[in-house]
């Protein structure tokens, strides 16, 4: 083929590839396919990765422009690149933006590839010398740490969570220095594992036994030794020298959580996640590339690690949002695991102790083996469960009598108590007492519905908790000037302050968003607060991956709204909720307790949570959605438009809707979103769905590729969300 040329996939939010030549004159061949170049587009050089490679496209018979290579060889190919592909043409996505998506950023913007040695840190002599007269604080706690012996990073992250900061300002002083360890100094396992108790043998059993590709859903109760069971298959997977690559959620990945897997495994584990600078990211994704990362522990966007000799892969809490991407594209890594462990012929563990109803209906369906942990490992018991009526009772802060007493027994006895409440800040809505006004969001209140913004700092500061707007808190009725202003209803900010008076003997730390942006700030809450008698306060930050052994009492208040959510997911995400929040009680020894506040206690979700426990939960529901004809009995995709006037939305939305008339599938909209108005953008949208896959997706291929030339297409924000799970 002589006329041959390369078609690059650019990240372009345009549905084609690009034709180009290599700039070194070679032939473009099959072999150059996956390999990443820098290509001139307009007066913007772009890097992209080939595609394919063909004849030059007649429709675009511009001249064609050359290419200069990144490197020698693909960087994604075989498998991942498949997956890719697979994945781009289910959410109906670009190739470039999806592929541009799965690199890390600096191999993204066309950085070459970074260095993947194990480094370690230790002081210098100028920092061995100025060591003794340091001020207490940071950087001297690290000083001392790597003083007279080299630490390895991993190390580093068990040892001083959040480390990197102060360490680079001692390197940036000439205290300390960074340098390569050798390979040789692979680390030993330094705890031994558990004996499996029989469920979870049974469990390990069914992983070890298969070879290539099968499902699990791991389903068990909080506490079970699901972790246990997975490190015991990751120890499998790494005996038969291939690499592992487990999923947590965002809030999952705790340095207790690395730390664990460290010490049992006996191999460098390359942890990918927020926390990490765009440099660290893209050298644990390279040594994965390579093969030297032989354990990958990473959240959401870990899911495109390349795997040269995969095994074995593992998501953890499964059911979590934080596997599904909000923006561009809008990947479920999930699911995308679920592809790839398919394509590579391995098998995959879902984890949970409230599975999906996607994935509980899976295994009902025999798509997945359903192994189930019912009782929780070691010696601890399950917690018990009461529903606390706070009807006509006085309320303090939201928080009963009833809720504050046992608060003050489970101290007494030596214990700590949790408090959850799933609203940031000090209270929902301030409200004027004499004429009825609230303060709304000037970005995301319409006429018609406004938005409350969240009172904070004690009443003087209010912020929009969609948008992210902030302004003072009036001092006086914009409507009425009166003074009666009033903070309406409870966040964790108002009950930190009632506990802190309360309970002044004992330490009230509070853990939400608001205060614990930074991922070791949480480690440093739980540190605050150490293991005797106190009380944590938070929203659900707090609902995972802490083992507080000493936490007795679990309170959960303020969920009645949830109880009422139009959103047809709500009673799903509440119940998850509850039952992880409930986990975290009497994880060890001691037994646990869990009040439910509420002004319900007859709602069917929680009378069928409190006596059955989530499976009946889940059995009704998925009953429900059945009878309803939602997912996981229907498939849905969702398409967005946003624009400065509520109208064209709108207007883009009608057009699309004829092009996905005469397709068969159900058409609901366009109507305005659940928000119609956010960060000041007018929101609409239009449902599209349908019982069978395979007719949904025979309409997106046929429509999608025309939205690109409706005529509005261009002067909106518009975009489709296969498989949504938020419908806001
Ligand atoms: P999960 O991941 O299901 O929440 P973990 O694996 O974290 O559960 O285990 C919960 C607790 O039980 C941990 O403290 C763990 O060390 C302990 N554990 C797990 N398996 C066993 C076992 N077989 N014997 C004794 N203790 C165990
Ligand atoms: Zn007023
Ligand atoms: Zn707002």
């Amino acid at each position: 083929m002589t006329d041959a040329v390369l078609k690059v996939a650019l990240p372009l939010p345009l549905p084609r590839l690009f034709d180009y030549l290599p700039a070194d004159g070679a032939t473009p061949a099959a072999c150059d396919i996956g390999r990443r170049v820098h290509a001139p587009f307009g007066n913007r050089r772009l890097c992209g990765v080939v595609a394919a490679v063909g004849a030059a496209d007649a429709r675009h018979a511009e001249a064609l422009k050359a290419v200069q290579w990144l490197e020698p060889e693909p960087l994604l190919d075989g498998e991942l690149l498949a997956s890719l592909r697979w994945l781009a043409r289910y959410l109906h996505a670009p190739l470039g933006e999806v592929l541009a998506t799965a690199l890390p950023a600096t191999l993204r913007r066309g950085e070459p590839l970074p260095d993947t040695r194990a480094w370690g840190w230790r002081l210098t002599e100028a920092g061995a010398t100025a060591l003794p007269a340091m001020r207490a604080g940071r950087p001297r706690a690290l000083a001392q740490l790597v003083a007279g012996n080299v630490r390895d990073e991993d190390a580093l992250d068990g040892l001083h969570p959040g480390w990197r900061a102060p360490m680079r300002t001692l390197q940036s002083r000439g205290l300390a220095e960074r340098l390569v360890l050798s390979a040789a100094a692979a680390p030993m396992p330094t705890a031994a594992p558990f004996a499996l108790n029989p469920e979870q043998q049974a469990a390990a059993d069914a992983i070890g036994g298969g070879a290539g590709f099968a499902a699990f859903l791991l389903d068990g109760v909080t506490g079970s030794g699901k972790t246990e069971v997975y490190l015991d298959a990751i120890s499998d997977c790494l005996s038969r020298r291939r690499q592992a690559l487990v999923l947590v959620p965002e809030i999952g990945l705790t340095p207790q959580l690395l730390a664990r897997f460290r010490a049992r495994l006996g191999v460098p584990v390359h942890a990918l996640h927020s926390g990490l600078n765009d440099g660290e990211r893209a050298a644990a994704w390279t040594a994965a590339w390579r093969g030297e990362a032989r354990v990958i522990v990473g959240t959401r966007s870990a899911a495109f690690t390349p795997l040269q000799d995969a095994g074995l892969i593992v998501v953890d809490e499964e059911h979590d949002a934080s596997y599904k991407q909000q923006d561009g594209i809008r990947y479920h890594a999930r699911d995308f695991a679920l592809l790839r462990a398919r394509e590579l012929g391995v098998p995959i563990v879902l984890g949970s102790a409230t599975p999906s109803l996607e994935s509980l209906h899976n295994a009902q369906a025999g798509r997945y083996l359903h192994l189930r942990l019912r009782r929780r490992a070691g010696d601890a018991q399950p917690p018990t469960v009461r529903v606390l009526d706070v009807r006509k009772r006085p309320l303090q802060a939201g928080l009963s009598p009833e809720l504050l007493s046992a608060v003050r027994a489970a101290l007494d006895a030596g214990g700590q108590a949790l408090l959850f409440r799933n609203r940031r800040g000090y209270a929902p809505a301030l409200l004027c007492h004499d004429c009825g006004w609230s303060a709304s969001c000037p970005r995301c209140g319409t006429p018609e519905q406004g938005r409350p913004m969240t009172v904070h700092a004690h009443g003087r500061r209010l912020q929009c908790h969609h948008c992210g707007y902030r302004q003072a808190a009036p001092l006086a009725c914009p409507d009425c000037a009166s003074l009666a202003l009033q903070p309406q209803g409870t966040g964790t900010e108002r009950i930190e302050e009632l506990l802190a008076d309360r309970f002044a003997d004992v330490p009230v730390v509070r853990i939400d968003r608001g205060n614990t942006r930074r991922r070791d700030a949480l480690q440093k809450h739980f540190e605050a607060l150490g293991s005797r008698p106190g009380i944590l306060v938070g929203t659900q930050m707090l609902a995972k991956g802490h083992d507080l052994a000493n936490l007795t009492l679990v309170g959960v208040v303020g969920i009645d709204e949830g109880l009422f959510s139009a959103d047809f997911r709500a009673s799903e995400k509440l119940a998850q909720l509850l039952v992880q929040v409930a986990g975290r009680a009497g994880r060890a020894e001691r037994a646990g307790t869990v009040l439910l506040q509420t002004h319900h206690p007859e709602h069917p979700l929680l009378q069928t949570l409190v006596q059955g426990g989530y499976h009946a939960f889940a059995e009704a529901e998925l009953a429900l959605r059945d009878a309803a004809g939602f997912p996981p009995f229907a498939y849905l995709a969702l398409l967005r438009a946003e624009g400065q006037h509520a109208e064209p939305p709108l207007q883009f939305l009608a057009a699309a809707r004829r092009l996905f008339e005469d397709h068969g599938i159900d058409l609901h909209g366009p109507l305005p979103a659940p928000m119609p108005r956010r960060g000041g953008w007018h929101r609409s949208q239009l449902l599209l769905s349908s019982p069978d896959r395979r007719a949904l997706h025979a309409a997106l291929d046929a429509a999608v590729p025309r939205l690109h030339d409706l005529p509005d297409a261009r002067k909106l924000r518009w975009s489709l969300d296969v498989d949504p799970v938020d419908l806001y």
